[in-house]
């Protein structure tokens, strides 16, 4: 695979064809569990865009005329090579991400590969080009068509690196459309592994193009260039404010799926072992470095030191170290400015009134002369009494630390869960179907799961409300963003 024979130097993928940037500068990349360079990356700038978008733009024809049937073929074939490459995809995810090896192959790769698969499906079986049609009054044929918006922008974060990147991929390209990825410069490593299993799928040349580079030179780039209608951004708030005001005079086609300080909403009625089981895991999985983690958890002052008590005591177990070892349960966060940022919310806190109940450092992993002492490794990291409205709850920390807060009554606990600029998703704990049904209807966010977490149908809506995002992508949403539809009205002849 490509990690082998270009070892570390990476290079941009265009046009099918590995290349080096057009000005030949690479930056360093970092394993964030050694603080070890992994990787050269391309950093990219307006030309190795232009490159790529010409590239794509060639292709586009060719590739929208082919029949859903046919496009079909290429989306599952490459699922099956994720899969059939998932112990070297997982490897290379985890050096590049700090994630856990178990979390990337049980995880990040095989719901990558589930984005194809289940895209390939649902252009067999939901996407013919026409879609409702009806005759007005006997005089007029009303129809409506959907075609591929074009080349497609295709951004994604450093947190989840293949699954979101091929979040948007799979739907773009499934739809008829071709792109130009920019991935996180932090995390490229597994979507140039993924620029050759596009090869060894026979994808055609120029339908997925990736272009390695920072925000500001490549991104931005991407977002202000004229023949790319459309951007599927995923990242943080502030930077989808920056692509949102850079696009605007293009008029493009705009998904955003961006921050987010999800809250739990814990009642005295809930099945109490597994709500503090499903929500340790939901606060730290990935070191918390997932956007739906929460990190707000508002408990029914009923059972609230009964919850504290448990729940400490169970995020005390979790082992934090060396990302290869299959018994640690949270690896290293991706850098050293996030590792600061932690250590900075953790202070504030304090500040603020908080009560560290456990973790509040860094985590010494392996002895003194360890390669991994040089990581950046954080303790899991609970907090109780900031109050809902304190900075601690609620601005975006994005890494392994939890905020604990009581509640009496429901309408408290909704209006702490909503006092918040930000709506990504949420959970409800009870048995109380009333209430369950109450309370997730009335919580501000693009997703509510009663009694579980980060549970996945490829088919719902995907995408937060307020700062957490503008659009949703997922099943028949996805059918739409990725596609123009065009209404036809024909008189009929007497
Ligand atoms: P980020 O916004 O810094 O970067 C995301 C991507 O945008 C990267 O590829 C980056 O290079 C690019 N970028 C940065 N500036 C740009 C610009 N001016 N023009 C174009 N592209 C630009 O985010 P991050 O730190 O990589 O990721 C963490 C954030 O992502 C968190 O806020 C997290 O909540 C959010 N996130 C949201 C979701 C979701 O589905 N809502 C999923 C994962 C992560």
């Amino acid at each position: 695979m490509t990690e082998e024979k270009f070892m570390l130097k990476l290079n941009n993928f265009i046009n099918g064809n590995f290349v080096s940037p057009v000005d030949d500068v690479y930056m360093n990349n970092y394993n964030p569990s050694t603080g070890e360079v992994y990787s050269m990356v391309p950093d990219s700038s307006d030309k190795d865009v232009e490159l790529a978008v010409e590239a794509a733009s060639k292709a586009l024809a060719g590739w929208s005329a082919k029949s859903p049937a046919e496009r079909s073929v290429y989306l599952y074939r490459i699922a099956d090579l994720i899969e059939k490459h998932i112990g070297h995809l997982s490897e290379a995810e985890s050096k590049d991400q700090g994630k856990t090896i178990k979390t990337a192959r049980t995880v990040d790769i095989p719901r990558s590969a589930a984005n194809f698969r289940f895209y390939a499906g649902q252009i067999l079986y939901t996407t013919e080009p026409s879609s409702a049609h009806h005759v007005m009054g006997q005089e007029y044929l009303n129809y409506t068509i959907r075609a591929p918006v074009g080349v497609c922008g295709l951004i994604s974060p450093w947190n989840l690196p293949l699954y979101l990147l091929t979040w948007k991929i799979a739907p773009a390209i499934a739809l008829g459309n071709t792109c130009v990825c920019k991935p996180s410069e932090i995390t490229p490593m597994t979507a140039f592994i993924l620029c050759d299993i596009l090869n060894e799928a026979g994808l055609p040349p120029g339908v997925v193009n990736m272009v390695f580079g920072t925000g500001p030179r490549a991104g931005s780039a991407l977002v202000q260039h004229p023949k790319v209608p459309c951007i599927s951004f995923t990242g943080g708030t502030k930077t989808g404010e920056v692509i949102t005001k850079l696009s605007s005079p293009y008029h493009k086609k705009l998904s955003l799926e961006l921050g987010g300080k999800n809250p739990a909403i814990v009642f005295d009625d809930c099945n109490f072992e597994e709500c503090v089981e499903v929500l340790v895991r939901s606060s730290f999985s990935n070191q918390g470095e997932i956007c739906l983690c929460n990190s707000r958890i508002f408990v029914q002052d009923t059972v609230y030191e009964r919850f504290v008590e448990k729940f400490v005591e169970r995020v005390k177990q979790l082992k934090v170290g060396d990302p290869a070892d299959e018994t640690c349960d949270m690896g290293a966060l991706i850098s050293e400015d996030h590792l600061k940022k932690i250590e900075y919310y953790v202070d504030l806190a304090k500040q603020e009134g908080g009560r560290i109940m456990c973790g509040g450092q860094r985590a010494q992993v392996g002895d003194a002369d360890s390669k991994f002492r040089k990581g950046y490794f954080y303790q899991p990291t609970v907090i109780v009494d900031c109050k809902p409205d304190s900075r601690t709850m609620q601005e975006e920390i994005f890494g392994p630390v939890v905020g604990i807060y009581h509640f009496s009554t429901e309408q408290q606990a909704l209006s702490y869960a909503n006092d918040i600029q930000y709506g990504l998703s949420s959970s409800v704990w009870t048995k109380d179907l009333d209430k369950a049904h109450r309370v997730a209807a009335k919580v501000e966010c693009g997703i509510c799961w009663v009694n579980c977490w980060m549970v996945r149908d490829l088919k719902t809506p995907f995408g937060g409300s307020k700062a957490s995002g503008v659009g949703r992508e997922g099943g028949l949403h996805s059918v739409e963003f990725y596609t123009e539809c065009k209404n036809i009205c024909i008189k009929l002849g007497k």
